[in-house]
Protein backbone atom coordinates (compact mmCIF):
# COMPACT_ATOMS: atom_id res chain seq x y z
CA UNK A 1 0.00 0.00 0.00
CA UNK A 2 1.96 3.46 -1.53
CA UNK A 3 1.49 5.90 0.63
CA UNK A 4 0.70 9.39 -0.22
CA UNK A 5 2.13 12.95 0.75
CA UNK A 6 -1.00 13.85 3.38
CA UNK A 7 0.16 17.70 2.71
CA UNK A 8 0.30 17.29 -0.83
CA UNK A 9 -3.50 15.85 -0.69
CA UNK A 10 -4.75 18.31 1.27
CA UNK A 11 -3.03 21.28 -1.25
CA UNK A 12 -4.45 19.86 -4.38
CA UNK A 13 -7.86 19.97 -2.18
CA UNK A 14 -7.67 23.76 -1.43
CA UNK A 15 -6.47 24.25 -4.52
CA UNK A 16 -9.60 22.97 -6.27
CA UNK A 17 -11.68 24.12 -4.24
CA UNK A 18 -9.91 27.79 -4.92
CA UNK A 19 -10.11 27.74 -8.55
CA UNK A 20 -13.55 26.35 -8.49
CA UNK A 21 -15.01 28.76 -5.72
CA UNK A 22 -12.29 32.28 -5.91
CA UNK A 23 -15.60 34.58 -6.14
CA UNK A 24 -16.35 32.90 -2.58
CA UNK A 25 -13.60 35.04 -1.07
CA UNK A 26 -15.01 37.81 0.69
CA UNK A 27 -13.18 40.99 0.35
CA UNK A 28 -12.88 42.62 2.83
CA UNK A 29 -14.40 46.84 2.93
CA UNK A 30 -11.20 49.49 2.00
CA UNK A 31 -9.12 46.18 0.51
CA UNK A 32 -6.20 48.90 -0.43
CA UNK A 33 -6.10 49.90 3.04
CA UNK A 34 -5.56 46.24 4.96
CA UNK A 35 -2.35 44.04 5.71
CA UNK A 36 -2.80 40.50 4.27
CA UNK A 37 -0.90 37.44 5.86
CA UNK A 38 -0.72 33.36 4.51
CA UNK A 39 0.35 30.49 6.17
CA UNK A 40 1.57 28.22 2.94
CA UNK A 41 1.36 24.19 3.10
CA UNK A 42 5.74 24.18 2.10
CA UNK A 43 7.04 26.52 4.56
CA UNK A 44 5.51 26.65 7.68
CA UNK A 45 5.53 30.50 8.59
CA UNK A 46 3.57 33.56 7.94
CA UNK A 47 3.56 35.30 5.30
CA UNK A 48 2.70 39.14 6.23
CA UNK A 49 3.02 42.49 5.58
CA UNK A 50 1.18 41.69 1.91
CA UNK A 51 -1.43 44.35 0.04
CA UNK A 52 -3.59 44.52 -2.65
CA UNK A 53 -5.31 47.22 -4.29
CA UNK A 54 -7.70 44.83 -6.24
CA UNK A 55 -10.61 42.35 -5.24
CA UNK A 56 -8.91 40.26 -8.33
CA UNK A 57 -5.35 40.67 -7.02
CA UNK A 58 -6.14 38.89 -4.12
CA UNK A 59 -8.44 36.23 -5.52
CA UNK A 60 -5.68 35.39 -7.91
CA UNK A 61 -3.04 35.46 -5.28
CA UNK A 62 -4.91 32.72 -3.20
CA UNK A 63 -5.68 30.60 -6.55
CA UNK A 64 -2.19 30.73 -7.48
CA UNK A 65 -0.44 30.16 -4.22
CA UNK A 66 -2.89 28.00 -2.24
CA UNK A 67 -2.34 29.19 1.15
CA UNK A 68 -3.42 26.62 4.10
CA UNK A 69 -4.14 29.65 6.17
CA UNK A 70 -5.44 33.40 4.53
CA UNK A 71 -5.67 35.93 6.88
CA UNK A 72 -6.16 39.95 5.93
CA UNK A 73 -6.22 42.92 9.34
CA UNK A 74 -9.20 44.36 11.34
CA UNK A 75 -6.87 47.17 10.85
CA UNK A 76 -6.91 50.19 8.04
CA UNK A 77 -3.65 51.51 7.27
CA UNK A 78 -1.63 54.09 4.81
CA UNK A 79 0.69 51.68 3.84
CA UNK A 80 -0.01 48.12 4.70
CA UNK A 81 3.06 46.53 3.39
CA UNK A 82 5.34 48.62 5.16
CA UNK A 83 7.20 47.59 8.78
CA UNK A 84 4.59 47.76 11.41
CA UNK A 85 5.42 50.91 12.88
CA UNK A 86 5.70 52.65 9.77
CA UNK A 87 2.02 51.18 8.14
CA UNK A 88 0.54 54.65 9.25
CA UNK A 89 -2.71 53.24 11.22
CA UNK A 90 -5.59 54.51 10.49
CA UNK A 91 -8.75 52.89 12.25
CA UNK A 92 -9.49 49.80 13.09
CA UNK A 93 -12.85 47.13 12.79
CA UNK A 94 -14.48 46.32 15.98
CA UNK A 95 -13.40 42.33 16.51
CA UNK A 96 -14.46 40.07 18.29
CA UNK A 97 -13.88 36.00 19.26
CA UNK A 98 -15.26 33.51 20.60
CA UNK A 99 -13.64 30.40 20.78
CA UNK A 100 -14.50 26.71 22.56
CA UNK A 101 -11.02 26.90 23.86
CA UNK A 102 -11.68 29.73 26.35
CA UNK A 103 -15.32 28.38 27.44
CA UNK A 104 -15.00 25.29 30.21
CA UNK A 105 -16.93 22.44 28.50
CA UNK A 106 -17.70 18.92 30.00
CA UNK A 107 -16.38 17.12 27.04
CA UNK A 108 -13.04 19.06 26.70
CA UNK A 109 -11.47 16.17 28.69
CA UNK A 110 -12.61 13.47 26.43
CA UNK A 111 -11.87 15.14 23.34
CA UNK A 112 -8.95 17.38 23.68
CA UNK A 113 -5.37 16.96 24.73
CA UNK A 114 -2.11 18.80 24.85
CA UNK A 115 2.13 17.77 25.33
CA UNK A 116 4.59 20.10 26.23
CA UNK A 117 7.01 20.67 23.48
CA UNK A 118 9.76 21.44 25.88
CA UNK A 119 9.52 17.90 28.54
CA UNK A 120 6.50 15.42 26.56
CA UNK A 121 4.55 15.86 29.70
CA UNK A 122 0.89 14.91 28.56
CA UNK A 123 -2.22 16.00 29.39
CA UNK A 124 -6.12 16.16 28.50
CA UNK A 125 -8.70 18.91 28.72
CA UNK A 126 -7.98 22.81 28.33
CA UNK A 127 -4.33 23.52 27.82
CA UNK A 128 -3.08 25.07 30.85
CA UNK A 129 -0.88 27.87 30.94
CA UNK A 130 2.34 26.70 31.68
CA UNK A 131 3.47 23.28 32.20
CA UNK A 132 2.69 21.58 35.75
CA UNK A 133 6.36 19.70 34.93
CA UNK A 134 8.67 22.13 33.52
CA UNK A 135 6.69 25.77 33.37
CA UNK A 136 7.58 26.10 29.71
CA UNK A 137 4.62 27.23 27.81
CA UNK A 138 5.23 25.70 24.41
CA UNK A 139 1.79 23.26 23.53
CA UNK A 140 1.09 21.02 20.60
CA UNK A 141 -2.69 20.87 21.32
CA UNK A 142 -5.34 18.45 19.58
CA UNK A 143 -8.81 19.89 19.43
CA UNK A 144 -11.35 19.07 18.26
CA UNK A 145 -14.58 20.95 17.19
CA UNK A 146 -17.71 18.68 18.90
CA UNK A 147 -21.00 19.57 18.55
CA UNK A 148 -21.78 20.35 22.04
CA UNK A 149 -18.26 22.87 22.29
CA UNK A 150 -19.79 24.24 18.96
CA UNK A 151 -23.11 24.62 21.03
CA UNK A 152 -21.64 26.42 24.09
CA UNK A 153 -19.80 29.18 21.41
CA UNK A 154 -22.83 29.58 19.89
CA UNK A 155 -24.76 30.52 23.02
CA UNK A 156 -22.11 33.13 23.80
CA UNK A 157 -22.51 34.49 20.30
CA UNK A 158 -25.93 34.88 21.06
CA UNK A 159 -25.50 36.51 23.82
CA UNK A 160 -22.66 39.38 22.61
CA UNK A 161 -24.75 39.99 19.64
CA UNK A 162 -27.65 40.55 22.20
CA UNK A 163 -25.59 43.30 23.79
CA UNK A 164 -24.42 44.67 20.78
CA UNK A 165 -27.86 45.31 19.59
CA UNK A 166 -29.74 46.36 23.19
CA UNK A 167 -26.69 48.04 25.17
CA UNK A 168 -24.36 49.51 22.86
CA UNK A 169 -27.09 50.49 20.22
CA UNK A 170 -25.73 49.03 17.17
CA UNK A 171 -27.95 47.75 14.11
CA UNK A 172 -28.34 44.07 13.04
CA UNK A 173 -26.83 45.07 9.76
CA UNK A 174 -23.56 46.38 11.58
CA UNK A 175 -23.00 42.95 13.08
CA UNK A 176 -21.14 40.87 11.00
CA UNK A 177 -21.43 37.50 12.26
CA UNK A 178 -19.23 34.07 10.91
CA UNK A 179 -18.25 30.88 12.12
CA UNK A 180 -14.05 30.41 12.43
CA UNK A 181 -13.74 27.26 10.31
CA UNK A 182 -12.84 25.52 13.27
CA UNK A 183 -14.26 25.91 17.01
CA UNK A 184 -15.63 29.33 17.45
CA UNK A 185 -17.16 32.55 15.90
CA UNK A 186 -16.02 35.91 14.97
CA UNK A 187 -17.67 38.97 14.83
CA UNK A 188 -16.98 41.95 13.07
CA UNK A 189 -18.31 45.69 12.88
CA UNK A 190 -17.11 47.99 10.47
CA UNK A 191 -18.80 51.23 11.58
CA UNK A 192 -17.51 54.75 11.40
CA UNK A 193 -17.73 55.06 15.27
CA UNK A 194 -15.74 52.40 16.19
CA UNK A 195 -12.99 52.46 13.86
CA UNK A 196 -10.91 55.10 15.75
CA UNK A 197 -11.06 53.70 19.42
CA UNK A 198 -7.74 52.36 20.98
CA UNK A 199 -6.74 49.52 22.97
CA UNK A 200 -8.01 50.93 26.27
CA UNK A 201 -11.73 52.01 24.72
CA UNK A 202 -11.98 48.47 23.40
CA UNK A 203 -10.60 46.84 26.81
CA UNK A 204 -13.75 48.56 28.22
CA UNK A 205 -16.05 47.55 25.84
CA UNK A 206 -14.75 43.60 26.37
CA UNK A 207 -15.13 44.42 29.89
CA UNK A 208 -19.09 46.00 29.27
CA UNK A 209 -19.54 42.29 27.34
CA UNK A 210 -18.38 40.19 29.94
CA UNK A 211 -19.70 41.64 32.92
CA UNK A 212 -16.45 42.44 34.41
CA UNK A 213 -16.01 44.36 37.49
CA UNK A 214 -20.01 44.57 38.44
CA UNK A 215 -21.00 46.30 41.27
CA UNK A 216 -24.97 44.62 42.29
CA UNK A 217 -25.27 47.45 44.93
CA UNK A 218 -25.39 49.67 41.96
CA UNK A 219 -27.34 47.82 40.34
CA UNK A 220 -30.99 47.82 42.21
CA UNK A 221 -29.37 45.33 44.96
CA UNK A 222 -30.41 47.35 48.40
CA UNK A 223 -31.52 47.02 52.32
CA UNK A 224 -33.92 49.49 53.49
CA UNK A 225 -34.41 49.14 57.71
CA UNK A 226 -37.39 50.23 59.74
CA UNK A 227 -38.77 50.13 62.89
CA UNK A 228 -37.00 46.73 63.42
CA UNK A 229 -37.82 44.70 60.07
CA UNK A 230 -35.71 44.43 56.85
CA UNK A 231 -37.03 44.92 53.11
CA UNK A 232 -34.92 44.14 50.32
CA UNK A 233 -35.09 45.13 46.72
CA UNK A 234 -32.98 44.44 43.40
CA UNK A 235 -33.25 44.35 40.21
CA UNK A 236 -36.02 43.46 38.14
CA UNK A 237 -36.35 40.86 35.11
CA UNK A 238 -37.62 43.86 32.22
CA UNK A 239 -34.72 46.60 33.15
CA UNK A 240 -32.32 47.96 30.90
CA UNK A 241 -28.95 46.68 30.34
CA UNK A 242 -27.12 44.72 32.86
CA UNK A 243 -29.62 45.44 35.54
CA UNK A 244 -31.96 43.34 33.78
CA UNK A 245 -29.00 40.57 33.34
CA UNK A 246 -28.17 40.61 36.87
CA UNK A 247 -32.32 39.95 37.27
CA UNK A 248 -32.39 37.52 34.64
CA UNK A 249 -29.44 35.91 35.37
CA UNK A 250 -30.82 35.38 39.00
CA UNK A 251 -34.01 33.93 37.89
CA UNK A 252 -32.25 31.63 35.19
CA UNK A 253 -29.96 30.39 38.33
CA UNK A 254 -32.46 29.47 40.92
CA UNK A 255 -34.97 27.82 38.49
CA UNK A 256 -32.68 24.75 38.01
CA UNK A 257 -30.18 25.54 41.24
CA UNK A 258 -29.21 22.46 43.03
CA UNK A 259 -28.07 22.65 47.07
CA UNK A 260 -24.92 22.24 45.96
CA UNK A 261 -24.66 24.40 43.05
CA UNK A 262 -25.88 27.44 46.10
CA UNK A 263 -23.56 25.90 48.56
CA UNK A 264 -20.26 26.46 46.39
CA UNK A 265 -21.14 30.19 46.45
CA UNK A 266 -20.81 29.88 50.39
CA UNK A 267 -24.43 30.12 51.11
CA UNK A 268 -25.15 28.65 54.53
CA UNK A 269 -26.60 24.55 54.13
CA UNK A 270 -30.26 25.49 56.02
CA UNK A 271 -30.74 28.49 53.41
CA UNK A 272 -29.65 26.97 50.95
CA UNK A 273 -32.33 24.04 51.40
CA UNK A 274 -34.63 27.16 52.49
CA UNK A 275 -34.05 28.56 49.03
CA UNK A 276 -34.79 25.13 46.60
CA UNK A 277 -38.19 24.23 48.83
CA UNK A 278 -39.00 27.80 48.45
CA UNK A 279 -38.55 27.74 44.59
CA UNK A 280 -42.59 28.11 43.28
CA UNK A 281 -42.57 31.20 45.64
CA UNK A 282 -39.48 32.45 44.16
CA UNK A 283 -40.81 32.22 40.91
CA UNK A 284 -43.97 33.54 41.49
CA UNK A 285 -42.57 36.92 43.08
CA UNK A 286 -40.96 38.10 39.97
CA UNK A 287 -44.35 39.33 38.68
CA UNK A 288 -43.85 41.60 41.67
CA UNK A 289 -40.97 43.25 43.36
CA UNK A 290 -38.56 40.01 42.95
CA UNK A 291 -37.38 37.40 45.26
CA UNK A 292 -35.57 39.77 47.64
CA UNK A 293 -37.36 39.18 50.91
CA UNK A 294 -38.96 35.63 50.54
CA UNK A 295 -36.24 34.08 52.29
CA UNK A 296 -36.47 35.51 55.92
CA UNK A 297 -32.75 34.59 56.66
CA UNK A 298 -31.00 35.63 53.24
CA UNK A 299 -29.33 38.76 53.50
CA UNK A 300 -27.70 41.65 51.12
CA UNK A 301 -24.56 39.89 51.19
CA UNK A 302 -25.98 36.31 50.31
CA UNK A 303 -27.86 37.99 47.32
CA UNK A 304 -24.77 39.84 46.19
CA UNK A 305 -23.50 36.61 45.69
CA UNK A 306 -26.21 34.76 43.64
CA UNK A 307 -26.77 37.81 41.70
CA UNK A 308 -23.30 37.82 40.83
CA UNK A 309 -23.26 34.16 39.40
CA UNK A 310 -26.28 34.93 37.86
CA UNK A 311 -24.70 37.86 35.96
CA UNK A 312 -21.77 35.47 34.93
CA UNK A 313 -24.36 33.28 33.23
CA UNK A 314 -25.58 36.26 30.87
CA UNK A 315 -22.05 37.53 30.04
CA UNK A 316 -20.46 36.60 26.74
CA UNK A 317 -17.05 34.82 26.87
CA UNK A 318 -15.22 36.36 24.41
CA UNK A 319 -11.03 36.29 23.95
CA UNK A 320 -9.85 39.91 25.60
CA UNK A 321 -6.49 39.65 23.75
CA UNK A 322 -8.79 39.41 20.56
CA UNK A 323 -10.46 42.43 20.72
CA UNK A 324 -7.91 45.05 22.50
CA UNK A 325 -5.38 44.28 19.38
CA UNK A 326 -5.72 46.77 16.67
CA UNK A 327 -3.47 45.17 14.80
CA UNK A 328 -4.69 41.88 14.69
CA UNK A 329 -4.63 39.71 11.81
CA UNK A 330 -8.21 37.81 10.79
CA UNK A 331 -9.01 34.72 9.09
CA UNK A 332 -10.71 36.04 5.75
CA UNK A 333 -13.65 34.81 5.53
CA UNK A 334 -14.67 32.86 2.07
CA UNK A 335 -11.32 30.51 2.97
CA UNK A 336 -10.74 27.72 4.32
CA UNK A 337 -9.00 26.74 7.83
CA UNK A 338 -5.80 24.52 7.53
CA UNK A 339 -6.57 22.69 10.57
CA UNK A 340 -10.16 21.84 9.54
CA UNK A 341 -10.74 22.29 6.29
CA UNK A 342 -13.89 24.06 6.62
CA UNK A 343 -15.03 27.32 5.26
CA UNK A 344 -14.67 30.09 7.15
CA UNK A 345 -18.76 31.68 6.60
CA UNK A 346 -20.24 34.57 7.04
CA UNK A 347 -23.59 34.76 8.24
CA UNK A 348 -26.03 37.95 8.71
CA UNK A 349 -26.51 38.09 13.17
CA UNK A 350 -30.42 37.43 12.75
CA UNK A 351 -29.70 33.74 11.74
CA UNK A 352 -27.56 33.17 14.71
CA UNK A 353 -30.13 30.92 16.13
CA UNK A 354 -30.80 28.90 13.23
CA UNK A 355 -27.06 28.57 11.49
CA UNK A 356 -25.70 24.83 11.07
CA UNK A 357 -21.90 25.00 11.37
CA UNK A 358 -21.36 21.30 10.49
CA UNK A 359 -23.38 21.91 7.59
CA UNK A 360 -22.91 25.60 6.28
CA UNK A 361 -18.85 25.53 6.74
CA UNK A 362 -18.94 22.20 4.66
CA UNK A 363 -16.94 22.88 1.37
CA UNK A 364 -16.51 19.58 -0.82
CA UNK A 365 -19.48 18.15 -1.89
CA UNK A 366 -19.71 14.21 -2.58
CA UNK A 367 -16.63 12.51 -3.79
CA UNK A 368 -15.12 9.66 -1.74
CA UNK A 369 -11.51 9.28 -0.48
CA UNK A 370 -9.56 5.91 1.38
CA UNK A 371 -7.71 6.81 4.08
CA UNK A 372 -6.55 5.27 7.22
CA UNK A 373 -8.00 6.55 10.34
CA UNK A 374 -5.55 6.39 13.78
CA UNK A 375 -8.45 7.62 15.92
CA UNK A 376 -11.41 10.06 15.89
CA UNK A 377 -14.35 10.29 17.60
CA UNK A 378 -17.98 10.13 15.88
CA UNK A 379 -18.62 13.41 14.02
CA UNK A 380 -21.17 14.92 11.93
CA UNK A 381 -21.36 16.99 8.35
CA UNK A 382 -24.19 17.88 7.21
CA UNK A 383 -26.57 15.51 7.97
CA UNK A 384 -24.47 12.56 7.75
CA UNK A 385 -22.65 11.24 11.28
CA UNK A 386 -19.33 9.46 10.60
CA UNK A 387 -17.23 7.14 13.02
CA UNK A 388 -16.06 6.56 15.68
CA UNK A 389 -12.90 5.28 14.10
CA UNK A 390 -9.67 3.80 15.27
CA UNK A 391 -7.32 2.73 13.43
CA UNK A 392 -9.20 1.39 10.25
CA UNK A 393 -9.24 2.07 6.61
CA UNK A 394 -12.42 4.14 5.29
CA UNK A 395 -13.35 5.18 2.01
CA UNK A 396 -14.94 8.62 3.07
CA UNK A 397 -16.77 11.99 1.56
CA UNK A 398 -14.05 14.15 0.68
CA UNK A 399 -14.84 16.92 2.98
CA UNK A 400 -15.15 14.53 6.35
CA UNK A 401 -11.69 12.86 4.75
CA UNK A 402 -10.19 16.16 4.31
CA UNK A 403 -11.40 17.07 7.95
CA UNK A 404 -9.53 14.08 9.58
CA UNK A 405 -6.50 14.64 7.37
CA UNK A 406 -6.07 18.16 8.48
CA UNK A 407 -6.61 17.16 11.80
CA UNK A 408 -3.34 14.94 12.15
CA UNK A 409 -5.85 12.05 12.67
CA UNK A 410 -5.54 10.11 9.78
CA UNK A 411 -3.34 9.45 6.55
CA UNK A 412 -4.03 9.03 2.61
CA UNK A 413 -3.61 5.71 1.43
CA UNK A 414 -3.96 3.99 -2.32
ZN1 LIG B 1 6.93 20.63 30.24
ZN1 LIG C 1 -16.83 19.22 23.16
Amino acid sequence: MAELDNTLFIREMFSKFYSENFNRIEIPKSIENREFGFTLFRENVMIRHKSFSRADDLRDFIKKSVPSNAYYSSAYYNMPEAKMDEKGWLGSDLFFDIDADHIPTKCNKEHDSWICKSCGFKGRGRTPEKCPNCGNEGFEEKTWPCEICLEAAKLETIKLIDILLEDLGFSADEIKCSFSGHRGYHICIESEEVLGLDTFARKEIVDYVTGTGIDVTLHGLNEVRSRGSRIITGPSLGDAGWRGRAARGTYDFLLTATIEDLRSLGLRKDIAIEIIEKREAILESWRGGGPWSVISGLGVKSWEKIILHGLSLQSARVDTVVTVDVHRLIRLPGTLHGKTGLLKVSFPASRIEEFDPLKEAVAFKGGEVKIYVEEAPEFRFGDEVFGPFERQVVALPIQAALFLLCKGAARVVD
